[in-house]
């Protein structure tokens, strides 16, 4: 490019020396052509004695030389040209005269000889570009072609405009590296699915946020978002539709984000950083500059607002909602890998109470994370040492106190801890899967057990063990539970299953399939804990059972509340016509007995007949006395005592 200007600049410099050389010779011949014509016509010349004529000074001289004058002198203080100096008369014009003249004679021949030579210098820089943009050729198709990978759209311009055009796809390609530069930094910092911030680059940004708010002493506040259901949404309609709910979460939170004023950018990046997908179907939103919990309190709300609308995915409408829980620096945490911790401690909190709502962290919510993550280690241990075990509680027949079946409940007898309550950890089981491994033994336990009574003569009893959903969906139902009646060599007819109302109310088909084959294999299979789940009474028409078990919290209420007793009622009519049977739980009082019997519930289970017991208690209290009964009728009595 440099070459280029130097070469023009040449040519310019040569052509103007040929041009000012051409001029003066062409000035000089005029003017001697015009001096002599000048004489000759004898016009403005005139005659003056060579006396008369001074020599003029030395400057003068020179001028008049370097225009091919020699003769010339002062007359009457005028310049003038001689014609015939040597003789003693001679003829004279005025310098001044003879300058003008030949000027303006000359005017034409030269401005043809400046077109001319401008024509020339154009044609030979038009030469020049035209040789320069050959040889630029190469250049501009490796710019087109870098232009045209980084953007498939690029319209390649036909003209190129020699280095102009040049220059302006520079300029474009300095501009797309930029964006391709940011491109990737963002890339390197962003979740995939939905484009937003990711875990890593998230914690950075609280951490300088934080240190900023150390200094100026004000607080931030952070939301950690888990969709509730996620997971049912991902079994039920595939993992792209799961996908797609995920950007559309995504969406309605960065609009949280710009409604509530909370954006925050990098100046090179288009990311909003108060927001991050954390993972699978966590989100999680910072807070700068928090005034108070009710600021935050006030964004959780419009967060779970957002996310209650309807989603609508291809035809699909379906319904998403969240738990969210709050944490706030500095009150609840000093770090900012705390804060999120705290922040997912309230959540879980948040989803224990029900979800789609919002927990703010307290103290104390840490020290049953800490006791939930202690416990979770603990039946670990204990499943892995053989160290639970099981009691029996016998659910029986008001008239004549027969014992119908008994129920199988576990025991876990911690060695420092000492009894911990099944309802502290089945949850933690049932929250890591670990129920899978425990429900097995119990099964079996239970199993074994039943079919050792059974053998001792208790044929017409049960033994009920409690199923749990999360064993329900990963437990192919059928084959498990028929191959551990085959292993302990327990018939079908000596066994029911429990599964709390809440579980049938989200089982699947293929559950409620297996539940009717088991069914039809001779298992029974009860409704636990009904009146807590708030089923629908038509679930009971259209599903696989044969007993409900009504809550022990929905007779203790019938007892003082009239309303309550009528439903009750209502629930004993209608089971009796749908054919099931009815067992009241936990009857601990004599006159609740007396009220059952009165609404013809059937059977009974509760500490007023027994508390749940060994084995060894069962076996002494059953084939130590009532014998006969137990030959006779394959079950044995069991009065309070
Ligand atoms: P559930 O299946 O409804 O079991 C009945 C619960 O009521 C038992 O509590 C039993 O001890 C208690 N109960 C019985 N009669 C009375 C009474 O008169 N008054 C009172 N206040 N309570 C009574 P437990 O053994 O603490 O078990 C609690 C829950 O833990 C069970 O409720 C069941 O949902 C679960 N569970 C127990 N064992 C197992 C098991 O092996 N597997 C599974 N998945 N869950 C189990
Ligand atoms: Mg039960
Ligand atoms: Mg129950």
């Amino acid at each position: 490019m440099k070459n280029q200007s130097i070469n023009v600049r040449r040519i310019f410099f040569l052509n103007s020396i040929i041009f000012i050389l051409v001029s003066y010779i062409l000035f000089g011949t005029y003017l001697l052509k015009n001096e002599s014509s000048l004489f000759k016509a004898n016009k403005i010349t005139v005659d003056v004695s060579l006396s008369a004529l001074i020599e003029p000074p030395a400057h003068l001289k020179v001028i008049s030389t370097i225009l091919f004058f020699h003769d010339v002198y002062l007359h009457k203080e005028t310049l003038v040209v001689a014609n015939s100096p040597r003789s003693e008369n001679t003829v004279i014009i005025p310098f001044r005269t003879l300058l003008i003249n030949t000027l303006v004679d000359l005017v034409a021949p030269i401005t043809a000889l400046f077109v001319v030579l401008l024509i020339l210098i154009m044609c030979m820089t038009l030469i020049n570009i035209k040789k320069y943009n050959s040889k630029l050729k190469p250049v501009y198709q490796k710019v087109d072609a870098l232009l045209k990978s980084f953007d498939d759209n690029y319209q390649e311009i036909k003209n190129k405009g020699g280095l102009i055009y040049l220059e302006t796809a520079l300029d474009n390609l300095k501009e797309q590296t930029a964006n391709h530069k940011a491109k990737r930094e963002e890339d390197g910092i962003c979740d995939k699915l939905t484009t937003l911030l990711d875990r890593h680059a998230y914690m950075d940004h609280i951490s300088r946020e934080i240190e900023i708010s150390t200094q100026t002493g004000r607080k931030s506040g952070l939301l950690f978002i888990d969709l509730d259901g996620f997971k049912r949404v991902n079994d039920s309609f595939g993992h792209s539709f799961g996908d797609e709910v995920l950007v559309q979460v995504s969406d309605r939170l960065r609009s949280v984000i710009r409604s509530q004023g909370l954006e925050f950018k990098e100046t090179s990046l288009d990311l909003e950083y108060n927001l991050a997908r954390l993972g699978g179907d966590e989100f999680s939103i910072f807070i700068q500059d928090l005034t108070s919990s009710e600021e935050a309190i006030r964004i959780a709300s419009h967060v779970l607002q957002e996310l209650e609308r309807d989603f609508l995915l291809g035809n699909k409408n379906i319904k998403i909602s969240a738990s969210i829980g709050i944490a706030i620096y500095p009150d609840s945490a000093a770090t900012p890998n705390a804060l999120l911790q705290m922040a997912d401690v309230a959540m879980y909190r948040a989803k224990a109470h029900g979800r789609g709502v919002y927990r703010i962290y307290t103290p104390e919510m840490g020290s049953e994370m800490r006791r939930y993550h202690y416990l979770l280690e603990e039946i670990r241990l204990a499943i892995n040492s053989n160290s639970f075990s099981l009691n029996y509680q016998p659910i029986i027949h008001v008239d004549g106190y027969t014992i119908s079946y008994f129920e199988a409940l576990v025991r876990w007898h911690h060695p420092s801890e000492g009894y911990i309550r099944p309802s502290e950890f089945i949850p933690i089981a049932e929250d890591s899967n670990l129920i899978l491994a425990l429900g097995d033994w119990v099964l079996d336990e239970a199993c074994r057990q039943m079919a050792s009574w059974y053998n001792a003569g208790m044929k017409k009893s049960r033994m009920s063990v409690n199923v749990s959903g999360v064993q329900l969906k990963h437990r192919s139902l059928y084959s498990w539970i028929m191959s551990t009646l085959s292993k302990t060599n327990l018939p079908a007819s000596s066994l029911m299953i429990e599964i709390t109302e809440s579980c049938f109310i989200e089982a699947s088909e293929d559950i409620i399939l297996a539940l009717e084959k088991l069914r039809a294999e001779g298992i029974m299979i009860a409704i636990d804990d009904f009146g807590t789940g708030f089923s629908s009474l038509s679930l009971l028409a259209d599903l696989p059972i044969d007993i409900l078990k009504i809550d022990q919290l929905f007779i203790s209420k019938a007892m003082n509340n009239i309303k309550y007793k009528k439903i009750l009622c209502s629930i004993v009519t209608m089971a009796e016509q749908l054919e099931l049977k009815v067992v009241a739980e936990g009857i601990e009082q004599i006159d609740q007995l007396d009220l059952l019997k009165s609404l013809g519930v059937a059977y009974i289970q509760g500490y007023l007949i027994s508390h749940p017991q060994s084995s060894d208690y069962i076996a002494k209290k059953i084939f130590q006395k009532n014998l006969s009964i137990l030959a006779q009728i394959g079950t044995s009595i069991w009065k309070p005592e």
